[in-house]
């Protein structure tokens, strides 16, 4: 899980905005590919990604006034139609096709406002233009990557509703992405990348189906929630999907508009700072434990095979391990089990990977 407060101001752009939480979630996760890197250009669709914001802003700032109260349907049926309108403004403007798929959630309880049904579409990203928006452009990266043929990417409005502070996850089965609105804002505004997050786990994911190494391979289910991120469950593949967050924030911010005076930039580049420390700080958090983990692993690496495992493309086997309620081994199907050689190796590759990734951090800090 991971959470980051946004709250920060540029004056060109909105008013103060204080967008709810930019956050990710992911069950499961190589060098950043040119075509993710967007040129930065402006040819973002400017009104209509504002408007996508500002429709989720003041549905947000309804909803706070609402707090301990019940919302039913008719009073929602507005921001609905709001939202609607707003996403499909923007991907037209941005050349995203998508299909459209309805949903309804129910017994959603948002910051203390209940909201018994929620009945609203997502829209599965199909096609996206080469050029152009950053956004669009990501897009296009992912769907034309052959190493994610599977991978639906699902625009959910409401995703940071239904699952209060949540504004993008991974899931291996199905093989999907799910992100918010946020998710196209911050990237937009450089802000934040969660959607490039996502697609880190996808990645690392596929390298398991493979029966490459991965840190993707070495999950943990804490023995209980604490207020620490991560206590839950942790799939060691955070690591790298953090260390994609830190480098968005250190890239080239995204130019704004031209009228966009220095206060704002400074606010921006202020909040990225600030956003990138935090991340550090979380990183370097998640390596401590992961040390721990695989040492652990390192002196008892006898794996014994789970029989319900949830995808068919790999196969899950149980680790003991002192500090976790399960700690498990992920690994292509189809293959003999691991044996306490093979798992032992594999956690070598994962700390090697890991001393690498201490060094990047070393010079992403020196440079903040
Ligand atoms: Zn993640």
């Amino acid at each position: 899980m991971r959470l980051k407060h946004l709250g920060f101001t540029i004056a060109s752009i909105l008013t103060t905005i204080a967008v709810g939480l930019f956050s990710s979630y992911a069950m499961a996760a190589n060098q950043c590919s040119r075509i993710f890197v967007s040129e930065m250009s402006n040819h973002e669709p400017l009104a209509e990604i504002k408007n996508l914001q500002m429709t989720h802003v003041e549905f947000l700032d309804f909803l706070s006034a609402r707090k301990g109260q019940t919302l039913e349907p008719a009073e929602l049926s507005h921001w609905i139609q709001r939202a609607e309108k707003a996403t499909t403004e923007y991907f037209e403007n941005a050349g995203i096709q998508f299909t459209r798929e309805s949903v309804v959630h129910e017994g959603i309880d948002f910051n203390g406002v209940k909201i018994p049904r929620l009945a609203y579409d997502v829209y599965k990203i199909v096609e996206s233009k080469q050029e152009g928006s950053p956004n669009a452009l990501f897009f296009n990266g992912v769907l034309k990557n052959s190493k994610l043929k599977s991978l639906s990417l699902i625009y959910d409005p409401f995703l940071s509703i239904r699952q209060a502070g949540v504004s993008g996850y991974f899931l291996n089965s199905p093989h999907q992405i799910w992100f918010s609105w946020n998710s196209l804002v911050g990237r937009r505004w450089g802000t934040g990348d969660t959607l490039r997050h996502e697609v880190q786990h996808a990645f690392e994911y596929q390298k398991i189906r493979e029966g490459r190494p991965t840190l993707a391979s070495f999950q943990f289910i804490g023995k209980e929630k604490r207020e620490e991120a991560y206590s839950d469950f942790m799939s060691l593949d955070e690591i790298e999907t953090h260390l994609r967050d830190v480098r968005f924030l250190k890239n080239i911010v995204p130019r704004l508009e031209k009228s966009a005076h220095l206060e704002s930039w400074q606010s921006l580049n202020t909040y990225r700072r600030n956003a990138a420390k935090d991340d550090i700080a979380r990183l370097k958090s998640l390596i401590s434990r992961a040390k721990v983990a695989l040492a652990e692993i390192e002196a008892n690496p006898n794996a014994s095979l789970n029989h319900e495992s949830g995808d068919q493309n790999v196969s899950t086997f149980f680790l003991s391990n002192p500090h976790y309620k399960l700690a498990a081994f992920i690994a292509k199907a189809g293959e003999p089990p691991p044996t306490p050689a093979f798992v032992k190796d594999r956690v070598h590759w994962a700390q090697e990977r890991i001393q690498q990734i201490e060094k990047e951090i070393q010079l992403l800090e020196a440079n903040l």
